[in-house]
C-alpha cells in the first residue's frame, strides 16, 4: 500500500485539474492546475487529550477496511470503518450511498495525506466502472480531517473543496445507472427514462461509426445531467462556455497516462424537441471517445481534425454555409487558420463555430472518398506531428497522401460542391 500511495499522493489531489479546458478544447492539452481550497478548515478547537491527527498507516487501515466493506455493499461496516460524527458522517455516508450504486467492476478506497496538513486526506473510490476505460477512474472523493481515536482513524470534519465536492456521480442526488449498447447512462433516479432513451440511441449511434471503421464495444461513460447546474457541479468548474450542450471530456483517474476512451457529457433538456438528432449527437461524442487515441502521441491534436472527425459520422448537415464560404471574396474562417486554432468556439460566433465543424468534416469525408480510412489515419498523424504552419501542412500532406498542400485544398473545394 505505501508504495501506491506515494505513487497516488499528488494525483488524487491534482485530478481535479482543468476539465473545463478540456471540454471546450474537446482534446486534451494537459495542463494541471493546483488545487483550490474553497473552504477553510474549521476554527482549531481545543483537542481532547486523547486526540490526535490521525497517521498515514491508520488511514491505510481504515481504507482497508471501507474497501472489503463497499465491495460487500454492508453501510455498517462502511460506518464502522469510517466512524465519524456530524457532517463529516453524513458525508462518508453519502459516499458510500453514491459508489455503491455503481457498476463497478473493481473497486477500492484511497487514502492519501494532503501535503502541508497533518491529520487532512483525500479519501477517494478509485477503480474500474462497468468494464469502461480506465481501471483507475476515480469514482468519487472527499477531503477529510481525521483523528486518532484508541489507535484507530476517526474522520472529524469533511474539508472537501466546493469545486471536488459535487463532482462527477457526487452530482446527482441518487444516481442510476443504465448499461445498454456499450453505453453505460448515469443519470439522477428522477430522469431514469431518459437515461434509457440515451442508451436505447447508443443503437443507431454505433452504426454511424462504422464510417471510420471504429467497430469496439469498449463501453463508454455517459453523464446525463437534468441542469446545468448538476452539469457544472460534476465537472467540478464552469465549462466557460454557455453554448456547451453535449461534450467529452476525459475520465479523472490516478495515473497521468492518457486514457484510451473519454466520457461524454450530456445535457439533457438541451434534447427535448431533437430525440431524432439523439443517435447522431451521441455518434459525435463516440467518435471522440474512441478517437483520441489517434491523438496521443502527436505534437499537436488540432481540435478541426477532432471535430471533423465527430462531425462526419455524426452526418445529417448541410454544407451550403461553407459553399458560401469558400464563394466568397474572403473566407471567414480559413482552413489552414482553423487548423491552427487551439480551440473553435472561444471568442467566435455559433455561425463561425459551425463554419469550422463543416471545414473538418468535409476534410475528412475528402479524404476518405478520394483515398481510404488508412490514409486518413495517416493525414491526422501528419497534420497532428507538423508544426501547422503552410510549409508543415505541405510536407504533412505530400507524406500522407502524396499531394501538395495546395492541391489538396482545390481538390477538396471541388469535393465541397458535391456535398449535400
Ligand atoms: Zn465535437
Amino acid at each position: 500500500m505505501a508504495q501506491g500511495s506515494r505513487k497516488t499522493r499528488q494525483l488524487l489531489v491534482l485530478g481535479a485539474a482543468v476539465l473545463a479546458a478540456a471540454v471546450v478544447a474537446l482534446v486534451v492539452v494537459g495542463v494541471v492546475l493546483p488545487l483550490r481550497s474553497t473552504e477553510k478548515p474549521p476554527a482549531a478547537a481545543a483537542p481532547e487529550a486523547r486526540e490526535r491527527a490521525a497517521t498515514a498507516s491508520e488511514m491505510d487501515a481504515a481504507a482497508a477496511r471501507a474497501t472489503q466493506a463497499l465491495r460487500a455493499h454492508d453501510a455498517g461496516a462502511w460506518a464502522a470503518a469510517l466512524p465519524a460524527s456530524g457532517r463529516a458522517r453524513r458525508s462518508v455516508t453519502a459516499l458510500f450511498e453514491h459508489v455503491a450504486r455503481l457498476p463497478w467492476t473493481t473497486v477500492r478506497i484511497v487514502a492519501e495525506p494532503v501535503d502541508g496538513h497533518p491529520g487532512r486526506f483525500f479519501l477517494g473510490a478509485v477503480g474500474e466502472l462497468a468494464g469502461a476505460d480506465p481501471p483507475d477512474r476515480i469514482m468519487a472523493r472527499r477531503v477529510y480531517d481525521a483523528v486518532a481515536r484508541a489507535g484507530r482513524a476517526a474522520l472529524r470534519a469533511d474539508v472537501t473543496p466546493r469545486d471536488i465536492r459535487g463532482q462527477q456521480i457526487m452530482a446527482f442526488r441518487a444516481p442510476v445507472v443504465v448499461r445498454r449498447n456499450g453505453l453505460v447512462v448515469i443519470a439522477d433516479k428522477a430522469e431514469q427514462a431518459a437515461a434509457e432513451e440515451l442508451a436505447r440511441a447508443g443503437g443507431p449511434a454505433r452504426d454511424r461509426l462504422k464510417l471510420l471503421g471504429l467497430t469496439s464495444r469498449k463501453p463508454v461513460v455517459v453523464y446525463c445531467y437534468a441542469s446545468r447546474a448538476e452539469m457544472r457541479r460534476s465537472l467540478g468548474e464552469d465549462p466557460g462556455e454557455e453554448r456547451v450542450r453535449f461534450f467529452s471530456h476525459p475520465p479523472i483517474h490516478l495515473e497521468k497516462t492518457p486514457t484510451w476512451t473519454r466520457d461524454v457529457g450530456v445535457l439533457g433538456p438541451a434534447l427535448a424537441g431533437k430525440e431524432a438528432w439523439t443517435p447522431q449527437m451521441l455518434a459525435h461524442e463516440l467518435t471522440h471517445a474512441y478517437t483520441t487515441s489517434w491523438f496521443v502521441d502527436e505534437k499537436h491534436a488540432p481540435t478541426l481534425l477532432a471535430e471533423g472527425l465527430a462531425t462526419a459520422v455524426e452526418g445529417g448537415r448541410s454544407f451550403q454555409p461553407l459553399r458560401d464560404d469558400l464563394a466568397a471574396a474572403t473566407s471567414r474562417f480559413p482552413l489552414e487558420k482553423a487548423l491552427r486554432a487551439r480551440s473553435l468556439w472561444k471568442g467566435n460566433a455559433i455561425g463561425k463555430v459551425r463554419l469550422a465543424y463543416l471545414e473538418g468534416a468535409s476534410l475528412v469525408l475528402y479524404v476518405l472518398d478520394h483515398w481510404n480510412l488508412r490514409h486518413l489515419k495517416a493525414f491526422v498523424r501528419a497534420v497532428g506531428d507538423s508544426d501547422l504552419t503552410r510549409k508543415g501542412l505541405d510536407a504533412a500532406a505530400r507524406d500522407s497522401l502524396g499531394v501538395r498542400w495546395h492541391a489538396l485544398r482545390a481538390g477538396w473545394t471541388s469535393f465541397v460542391q458535391t456535398l449535400p
